[in-house]
């Protein structure tokens, strides 16, 4: 994709800011959970952390299987969130992939921000560098396992992220501007449509862009929502999706057959999976992961209001029968062919396989489904040779499937 060259600049930038901000002092720094309330942040002129981008990279770049033992020593089970523990100890033996982006270390926060609407870990993950670095820990504790998001839930997550101002205007040194708070949500709004946007291309047949992309792509989505840049980058990216779509360039060189993903990427064994899915000229056209940075309730008219039932509508935060409404729907509009559900072993919550959803779905729609066990970080949890024989399996029964028809 032409727009990657722009990714890495901004993406390097992003670093770049927020490590001086946290050396120079020329602005305060905050730590945030990627679906937490950046919002707020922007608009009190915070630079912005995002450990889960942090916690991404270590699984990537393979670094987190060096590091999530000095963790576990610590007490922190290998059972939890392997994020967590990556980074705890990326933090404790100064190991890091942002070594490559001129970065010594993750940069320190002023105060460490959360949102428990994704896990409670997160909450555990940000109390660990609070202690360490004796800074403010500040969040929201959210409802789980919502049927229908109803007022009363808005109104109790606006109150919490109105509790939240003081501290983080004590930290900034500087009183929470209402047209400040408008503008960056208008921008995250604006940067979730065209996020979306760019997702919804996958619809085409042939796909322009597939999951493997998508992982990649979605970082400014992450790390720069409320900002210009993120806007600007994903303008781009959409024009060039729009353009391959026109085009016919699908993302594969022959597309035979469709996936939709659930779950957590396999972050070190990205590369691997997107090049055993192009041998089997299959395209993994959508993902419940990538979707997950859209929020269709942000309203800069209604800024916290709208804030909270975004937070609040969010799929990990979700009961089952919405979660399967979500799924079945994303099965039609992608057109799909098959559903591979990845059992993460240590983020239950972001691991969809364990109270026979895939067993309902594929009775509710037909689709054939596929569990595949792993981890987000932790290589021990997967086995490439399971893995491997599983697709392998699954794509083979997709071949004797009658076709669906096209988008
Ligand atoms: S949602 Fe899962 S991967 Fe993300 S921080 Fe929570 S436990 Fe970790």
């Amino acid at each position: 994709m032409n727009a990657s060259a722009r990714l890495k600049e901004l993406m390097n930038a992003h670093f770049a800011g927020v490590d001086r901000a946290a050396r120079e002092r020329t602005a305060p720094v905050a730590w945030c959970t990627s679906v937490g309330p950046v919002e707020l942040l922007r608009a009190l002129g915070y630079e912005v952390f995002f450990p889960e981008n942090h916690g991404a990279m270590l699984g990537a770049s393979r670094v987190a299987n060096e590091v999530m033992g000095r963790a576990h020593a610590l007490g922190y089970s290998p059972e939890i969130c392997s994020y967590l523990t990556s980074d705890i100890g990326s933090y404790l033996l100064k190991k890091t992939p942002l070594q490559r982006h001129g970065l010594s270390g993750a940069p320190r926060a002023d105060v460490l921000v959360y949102s428990t609407n994704q896990c409670r870990e997160v909450r555990d993950w940000f109390e660990f560098y609070a202690r360490e670095w004796n800074v403010p820990v500040v969040g929201v504790t959210s409802f789980r396992d919502i049927g229908e998001v109803e007022t009363h839930h808005v109104d109790a997550i606006v109150r919490q992220l109105e509790a939240l101002v003081p501290t983080l205007e004590s930290v900034a040194g500087r009183r929470l501007d209402a047209a400040r708070l408008e503008e960056a949500v208008g921008l995250s709004r604006t940067c979730s449509e065209l996020w979306g946007s760019c997702l919804r291309a996958g619809a085409s047949r042939p796909a322009p862009m597939t999951f493997f992309d998508g992982t990649i792509h979605m970082g400014p989505a992450v790390v720069l929502r409320g900002t210009r840049e993120a806007c600007d980058y994903y303008r781009l990216l959409d024009a060039e999706l729009r353009e391959r779509v026109r085009a016919g360039v699908g993302a594969l060189p022959r597309e035979r057959f469709r996936i939709y993903w659930d779950g957590m990427p396999v972050w070190g064994r990205l590369r691997d999976l997107a090049a055993l899915f192009a041998r089997l000229e299959t395209s993994v056209v959508a993902s419940t992961y990538c979707n997950s940075w859209i929020f269709d309730a942000l309203d800069p008219a209604d800024p916290l209001p709208s804030m909270a039932r975004a937070s609040l509508e969010l799929f990990i935060a979700r009961a089952e029968g919405p979660k399967e409404r979500y799924l079945e729907a994303r099965i039609e509009e992608f057109s799909v062919d098959g559903v591979i559900f990845h059992d993460s072993r240590t983020c239950p919550n972001n691991s969809n396989a364990r109270f026979g959803m895939p067993q309902r779905l594929r009775k509710a729609t037909g689709t054939p489904v596929l569990v595949i066990d792993g981890d987000l970080n932790d290589l021990r949890c997967y086995s490439d040779e399971q893995a491997r024989t599983n697709i392998e399996g699954f794509v083979e029964q997709l071949e004797g499937a009658p076709p669906r028809a096209t988008a």
